[in-house]
């Protein structure tokens, strides 16, 4: 908006510009050279006055001047003076003369009216074009594109390495094609599909494939384009992109950047917030009427989905997330595929090499990988694009990346890899933290650099003892792979270690799960948020003593679970290794591959498990 504000300052300035310049070549054109009463008697004496017309003011005509030797006419204009000898001496020197009744009608057209028409012309001119592109005189008009199924070349032959996310939705393209079959047994499709993933991993061209691959209206609107200068042209947009998009049903509507107008309501709303949470109330309460059986599939991509509105989230809305992740090493091959199509590559080129060296890459650095080494080539007057060009470009782009996120280094995936299969491997072997379901080192989200899925069996209500101490140990089982294998530890614990301190601290004082402070709650008082001071400690419902004796509980457990985690490694060492290792290959593993390998050594009878 301040970009385009600017854009429109700069036509105004142009348009007074303008009025100047034309002004002058108009006054030029009739230039008139003032010059006193006497200056023209004297002319009138020299014979230089060819011909003069006398109006009730001024007298003007023509002179005879000599500019550089070269004769001209100016013409001249002075103030007329009551002299009753004028006629006489101009009859005297045989001058013509009339007198005329003065008009300047035509000199003020040219000089002023005219450019002013042209300024009023060019403004109108620029709030036209205002109000096409950002709704100024269009107010509320949707100005979602809408592409036909001829115009999106694109579909999922142009999308790869985000195999999960594509299955998923498939599901959503059979749909749009034969809605019958679904709804037949009665079946409802989502409302809402969430695409969820970090910036470049192609959630906007999946979005465009889907619209390729179903052949349906595809209406695409950024959220950004939703929130205006104006209130109320955000909702007003909202209203009338529902309404075009039920008349063209079956279609997509597709909201990319879901976040910028999905952001969560806040209690502390400043001034232009306002229009904000009008659109995005609009878009609820849109989302919430229309019928998920008439053939609109409502599409949004964000890669911040933290921020978004929880009430964006719930059920019967954006029920249905897609995670499109970084692609691990086998992704990166497939996209890497994708784009050298059509590109000219040297026999000596191995993509999995490539795609071994770029471990973080996103759909889009790839992307911009493979261009950059062509353009490299071609800068060095080659026929094909070469392993070295390749290389060059990857340091490149990892330079560039490590400001941006953070790429990990060879030794830090080492680490990682471990931290996460000692997780993991505490997980498969005790019995109460449920089973792993995968292991990754591909770099995720800003704090995470890797991580180990464990998703508990069933929805829990109560847990045991037991299984809260298994889940500690499982949080502390990274950290202590890192200390056995390195001999130290990194920071990439933090997250781990402040879950397994929670767990730990609600055991001892809301559980009473500890043998010495017993069965007992000792939760803190909580003041009331609107009357205590902020920054003042809560008010404590125990002495000094027992908060000691809690601290001193809470590290008891966590010592305890620690060398737990420590035996179970130790005595699995080999599984760890061969682990760690597969992951560094493969980036991605099953919880199943890890556990196989954990039977397969047990079976050789090496270091036994549990
Ligand atoms: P996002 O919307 O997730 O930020 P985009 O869909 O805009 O990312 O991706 C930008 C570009 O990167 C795409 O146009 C495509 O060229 C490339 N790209 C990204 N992800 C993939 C992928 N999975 N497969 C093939 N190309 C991809
Ligand atoms: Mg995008
Ligand atoms: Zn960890």
């Amino acid at each position: 908006m301040e970009k385009r504000m600017k854009f429109s300052a700069w036509y105004v300035f142009l348009a007074i510009w303008a009025v100047l310049i034309i002004h002058n070549i108009i006054s030029q054109t009739f230039q008139v050279k003032t010059i006193s009463y006497s200056e023209f008697l004297g002319a009138l004496d020299k014979g230089e006055i060819a011909e003069v017309a006398i109006t009730q003011t001024h007298i003007q005509g023509k002179m005879k001047t000599v500019d550089s030797g070269i004769e001209k006419e100016q013409t001249f204009s002075t103030v007329r003076v009551d002299d009753p000898e004028l006629t006489k001496k101009l009859v005297e020197r045989g001058v013509r003369f009339t007198g005329v009744i003065e008009s300047t009608f035509f000199r003020d057209l040219f000089s002023w009216i005219f450019p002013i028409l042209l300024f009023v012309g060019i403004w109108y001119y620029v709030f036209r074009r205002m109000g096409a592109q950002q709704g100024f005189m269009t107010v509320g008009r949707s100005k979602a594109k809408i592409y036909m199924e001829e115009d999106l070349k694109i579909t999922f032959n142009d999308v790869a390495g985000v195999d999960e996310a594509l299955e998923e939705l498939k599901e959503t393209v059979e749909f749009l094609k034969e809605p019958g079959k679904f709804t037949r047994l009665g079946a409802k499709l989502p409302r809402g599909v969430l695409l969820v993933g970090p910036p470049g991993t192609g959630k906007t061209l999946l979005a465009k494939a889907i619209a390729g691959e179903s052949g349906v209206p595809f209406f695409s609107i950024s959220g950004s384009e939703f929130v205006e200068m104006f209130v109320g042209v955000g909702a007003a947009r909202v209203r009338d992109l529902f309404q075009q998009a039920k008349t063209k049903a079956p279609c997509i509507i597709f909201i990319d950047e879901l976040d910028a107008l999905g952001k969560a309501r806040g209690g502390m709303t400043v001034g232009g917030h306002d229009e904000r949470e009008q659109t995005l109330n609009q878009l609820l309460v849109e989302m919430d009427g229309f019928d998920p059986t008439s053939g609109v599939i409502l599409l949004a991509a964000t890669n911040r989905p933290e921020i978004l509105d929880p009430a964006l989230l719930r059920p019967g809305r954006f029920d249905r997330q897609i995670l499109v992740d970084r692609p691990d090493k086998k992704g990166r091959l497939d996209i890497l595929q994708v784009h050298i199509k059509n590109i000219k590559l040297a026999r000596n080129i191995d993509l999995s090499e490539v795609a071994a060296m770029t471990p973080g890459f996103a759909g889009a650095d790839l992307a911009n990988l493979v261009n950059e080494a062509t353009l490299l080539a071609v800068r060095r007057g080659k026929d094909e694009v070469d392993m070295d060009e390749f290389r060059e470009a990857i340091e490149r782009i990892v330079a560039g990346l490590e400001k941006k996120n953070r790429l990990i280094n060879e030794e830090e995936r080492k680490i990682v890899a471990y931290h996460e299969t000692g997780h993991a491997l505490v997980a498969l072997s005790v019995p109460g933290a449920g089973p792993v379901q995968k292991i990754t080192i591909v770099p995720r989200g800003v704090a995470a650099l890797g991580y180990t899925l464990n998703v508990p069996t069933e929805e829990r209500y109560l847990m045991k003892k037991s299984e809260l101490l298994d889940r500690i140990a499982m949080a502390l089982g990274g950290r202590a792979a890192e200390e056995i294998v390195f001999g130290d530890i990194s920071t990439g614990a933090h997250n781990d270690l402040s879950k397994a301190t929670e767990t730990a601290r609600s055991m001892v004082t809301q559980y009473g799960m500890d043998e010495v402070l017993g069965q007992v709650y000792l939760e803190q008082g909580s003041r009331s948020p609107y009357l205590g001071v902020p920054g003042l400690p809560e008010e404590k419902k125990y002495s000094e003593e027992t908060s000691r004796e809690i601290d001193k509980a809470v590290h008891r457990i966590l010592d305890e679970q620690y060398r737990r985690a420590k035996d179970i490694i130790i005595r699995q060492r080999s599984v760890l290794d061969a682990g760690a290792e597969l992951l560094l290959e493969k980036e991605k593993i099953e919880g199943n591959e890890l556990k196989r390998l954990m039977e397969s050594r047990a079976e050789a009878g090496g270091d036994g498990a549990r």
